[in-house]
C-alpha cells in the first residue's frame, strides 16, 4: 500500500493481499450498511488504514501486545494493525450486531482465526474485570472520559489506552483531568503523528492506568 513504508513499514505480500481482501469487502457491504464515510479505494486506504497503521509511530504496538479496540464500527484501527503485525493479539468489540456480523464474515474472507470480535457495549463487557488488556484503542467513538469509564477495568495496570484526535485535545484533557485521577489513571503524553497524505497530524493522547 502507497504510505506505509513513510510510517516506517513493510507491509508483507499476504498483509497487501489482506488490504485489497478488506477494501472489496468494505465496498460491497457499504452499500448495505453505513461502514465508511469514504467511498473510494485510495481515501480508505488513507483515512482507514494508513490513520490505523500510524499508531505504530507510538511503540506501544509491539508483537505479542494484548489489544483491545473499543467500538471498533468496521475494524478500526485494531484490524488494520493486526494485519501489519500479526502477532499483535486483538479483540474488537462493537456494540451494532450487523457491524458485528460483517466483522466476523471480514475475519472469514481474511482467514484470520486469531482475532475475537464481541457485540455489545463495552461497559457491559466491562462489567466482568479481568484486567487483561495491555492496551486500548478507540477512534471516533466518545469521548476520552466515558470509554475510559468503560473500559478502565478491563487494562491491567501499566496498560494504556491510545486515543487518536483531530481536534480539542488540550481543552478535553483540561476537563477530564480530575476525573481520570480519581480512576487511578494519568495522562502519560500528547504526540503528534504524521498520517502520509494527511495534511495535518493527528494527535494521539496516551492515557496509563497507574493503579488497579
Ligand atoms: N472506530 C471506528 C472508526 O474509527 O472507523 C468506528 C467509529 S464509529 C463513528 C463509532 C462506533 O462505535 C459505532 O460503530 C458504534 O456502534 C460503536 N460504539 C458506540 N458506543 C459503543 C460502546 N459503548 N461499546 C461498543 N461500541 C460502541
Amino acid at each position: 500500500m502507497k504510505g506505509a513504508a513513510s510510517l516506517g513499514l513493510t507491509l508483507s505480500a499476504t498483509a497487501q493481499q489482506a488490504f485489497e481482501i478488506y477494501t472489496c469487502e468494505l465496498m460491497e457491504w457499504s452499500a448495505r450498511l453505513n461502514l465508511t464515510g469514504h467511498r473510494g479505494r485510495r481515501e480508505i486506504e488513507i483515512f482507514h488504514y494508513l490513520d490505523s497503521l500510524s499508531l505504530f509511530q507510538t511503540g506501544h504496538l509491539t508483537p505479542g501486545r494484548k489489544v483491545l479496540d473499543v467500538g471498533t464500527g468496521a475494524g478500526f484501527p485494531g484490524l488494520p494493525l493486526r494485519i501489519a503485525q500479526p502477532l499483535l493479539r486483538v479483540t474488537l468489540i462493537e456494540a451494532s450486531r450487523k457491524k458485528a456480523v460483517f466483522l466476523r464474515h471480514l475475519l472469514r474472507s481474511l482467514g484470520i482465526e486469531d482475532v475475537a470480535v464481541v457485540t455489545g457495549r463495552a461497559e457491559d463487557h466491562a462489567r466482568e474485570p479481568s484486567a487483561a488488556y495491555d492496551i486500548v484503542l478507540s477512534r471516533a467513538v466518545a469521548g476520552m472520559e466515558k470509554v475510559c469509564a468503560w473500559s478502565a477495568p478491563l487494562l491491567r495496570e501499566g496498560g494504556l489506552f491510545l486515543f487518536q484526535k483531530s481536534r480539542g485535545v488540550a481543552e478535553e484533557l483540561r476537563s477530564i483531568r480530575a476525573a481520570l485521577a480519581a480512576d487511578g489513571l494519568s495522562v502519560r503524553e500528547v504526540l503528534s503523528l504524521e498520517v502520509p497524505y494527511l495534511a495535518r497530524p493527528r494527535s494521539v493522547v496516551i492515557i496509563e492506568k497507574t493503579r488497579v
